[in-house]
């Protein structure tokens, strides 16, 4: 049999140290020289941080969770477009449909969604993405930044569907003090990382990127997002801003890919880096989930000073301990709160979008259809 195939250079020789210093900074980013004389990448030599196998290359896998996540993504297809508007606007623009609590807590909430999605979606591309070196997760970080672009777009459409001011909207996490706190707060985390002389390689450097993957995907998706999506899930429970209440249905599915996404991240660093994973590291990450559920209860107060529908500033805070329990022992932790009951247990029904009927089936399979287009 003949074999087409490319024969695989001779194996690599140890270049001189100097050389082999500068090759692996620029190994890590994708963008560094060509080695020409490197041997084929092996399974093996696929780490998730500070590799020095060649990042341009997806196969072969090695993190089958990252490519699943992948193709889920792709799966979940949707823009904000889609949903209609006609039922929220009406409600809206009525004079008795909503109360003003109702819609000083919507605003709010559309508010802390508006800028957070463009700040995940910063926090992405500009500090995550360059020191994350395997191709795999690479591969899903590209679908995660369109997928909040896709949720940015969502505000956008919301705003110009219900004659929003826009101003007073994408300006609340400058000029809203309790959705300011909780921004600023994540972005502590996230400076350092966009220093251009900032890089991982050592214990402190890795530490600090941990710590970003923690504050966006553990706290800012995965505890801040959620009491968002309980308030608005909620109003479209009771047939209010049902348009709103589908897409942030859509937003949620995504968001807890990105949550898992990220929490698999950072298991898998720590298996392969245990020494980064320090007793005192893992107070440190447990104060964080702590004072984030902190600052949310400080948002769910000033959002909801009376509470609405069943809903109040109590309950969010108890849903938020039940997270942020849920949160640790997703990344091996004790639990910070003393043991909380789930105040909303329908918001895992509305997780779990297979129980929906019809909820997302007829979308997906449009958009299969149209993967199989002919263009003849
Ligand atoms: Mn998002
Ligand atoms: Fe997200």
């Amino acid at each position: 049999m003949l074999d087409w195939s490319e024969p695989a250079a001779p194996v690599r020789q140890m270049p001189p140290p100097l050389v082999a210093q500068t090759t692996v900074a620029a190994d890590q980013t994708g963008l560094g020289a060509i080695d020409r004389r490197g041997g084929r990448v092996s399974v093996d030599d696929k780490r998730m941080i500070n590799c020095r196998a060649d990042v341009n290359q997806l196969l072969p896998l090695k993190y089958k969770w990252a490519w699943e996540k992948y193709l889920a993504g792709c799966n979940n297809h949707w823009m904000p477009t889609e949903v209609s508007m006609q039922a929220d606007i009406a409600l809206w623009k009525s004079r008795d449909g909503l109360t003003e609590d109702e819609r000083r807590a919507i605003k709010r909430n559309l508010g802390f969604f508006a800028a957070s999605e463009s700040l995940v979606a910063n926090n992405i591309v500009l500090a995550i993405y360059r020191h994350l070196t395997n191709p795999e997760c690479r591969q899903y970080l590209l679908r995660q930044s369109f997928e909040e672009a896709v949720h940015t777009h969502t505000f956008q459409y919301i705003v110009e569907s219900l004659g929003l001011d826009e101003g007073e909207l994408f300006n609340m996490y400058r000029e809203v003090p309790s959705i300011t706190d909780k921004a600023a707060w994540a972005l502590k985390h996230t400076q350092h990382l966009d220093d251009p002389d900032f890089s991982t390689g050592t214990p402190e450097a890795d530490q600090a990127f941990l710590r970003d993957l923690v504050a966006f995907y553990v706290i800012f998706e995965g505890m801040w997002f959620y009491t968002g999506f309980a308030q608005i899930l909620s109003l479209g429970r009771r047939n209010k801003m049902v348009g709103i209440a589908e897409q942030y249905q859509y937003i949620l599915r995504d968001e807890s890919i990105h949550l898992n996404f990220g929490i698999d991240v950072i298991n898998q660093i720590k298996i392969e880096n245990p020494h980064l994973w320090t007793k005192a590291f893992q107070d440190e990450v447990r104060a964080m989930v702590r004072e984030a559920a902190e600052l949310e209860a400080a948002y769910g107060r000033d959002t909801m000073p009376r509470g609405f529908l069943g809903l109040n500033a109590a309950l969010c805070e108890s849903y938020m301990h039940f997270i942020a329990n849920r949160r640790c022992a997703q990344l091996g932790l004790p639990r910070v709160f003393d043991e909380t009951e789930n105040p909303f247990p329908w918001m895992s029904e509305a997780m779990d979008l297979k129980k929906e009927k019809n909820f997302f089936e007829t979308r997906v399979i449009e958009y299969q259809n149209g993967g199989a287009l002919s263009w003849e």
